[in-house]
């Protein structure tokens, strides 16, 4: 996706342990125009694959996830990293390490909210080692419901989160394929849209 590239070089800051840090437009102000062309981006892509739910993780996923579910107008639902006193009844959890914050944390989705019946598209801002999404697909593993792709805003590709989830039999979308940080530089290898 150009556009995103052009901003992640314009406004991307490559700090220290293979971190790339887009808060001016992404992680904390956010660009809704932008975003919302990412989300009609990931709707195209997956038009034909009757998606039923698009599912992330709280906090950073959710700004992308939700102009997604706009586009192909169906709910967005996102894991919850902290237990709530509302959340009481069926709870599905999964395990999740972030090597960002180098903690481990227990992630949550109320069952109600999938089913076998659906068709789940997942999406995240950042992939690195996968842990992330692989929470996730565990949790709709649980309720038996389909996954037909996990699309990522900004992927690490010298990272192993693709091989981890395409080895679980998942495909993989990204905006935008970091290859290397050279330099404080950002290089981009192919995006797979
Ligand atoms: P993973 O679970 O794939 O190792 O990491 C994914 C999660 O870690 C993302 O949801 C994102 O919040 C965070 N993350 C991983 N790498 C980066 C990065 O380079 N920059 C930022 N801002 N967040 C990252």
């Amino acid at each position: 996706m150009k556009l995103l590239k052009e901003r992640i070089l314009k406004d991307g800051h490559v700090i220290g342990e293979g971190i790339l840090k887009v808060d001016s437009f992404l992680t904390h102000q956010v660009d809704y125009e932008l975003m919302q062309e990412i989300g009609k981006c990931f709707a195209k892509h997956y038009e034909t694959y009757g998606i039923t739910k698009v599912v992330t993780i709280e906090a950073s996923g959710i700004v992308p996830a939700i102009y997604t579910a706009q586009a192909l107008n169906v709910p967005m639902i996102f894991a919850k990293k902290a237990k709530n006193i509302t959340m009481n009844e069926g709870v599905l959890t999964a395990e999740v390490f972030s090597f960002t914050k180098q903690v481990k944390s227990t992630v949550s989705i109320a069952s109600k909210f999938l089913n076998a019946d659906d068709v789940v598209l997942v999406v995240d801002d950042f992939l690195a080692h996968g842990q992330a999404a692989k929470g996730l697909l565990d949790i709709i593993g649980q309720t038996g419901a389909k996954v037909a792709g996990v699309g990522i805003v900004i992927e690490k590709s010298f990272q192993d989160g693709r091989s981890l989830l395409e080895n679980l039999g998942v495909p993989v979308t990204s905006l935008a394929r970091i290859k290397a940080f050279e330099n404080g530089k950002v290089i981009f290898g192919e995006a797979d849209i």
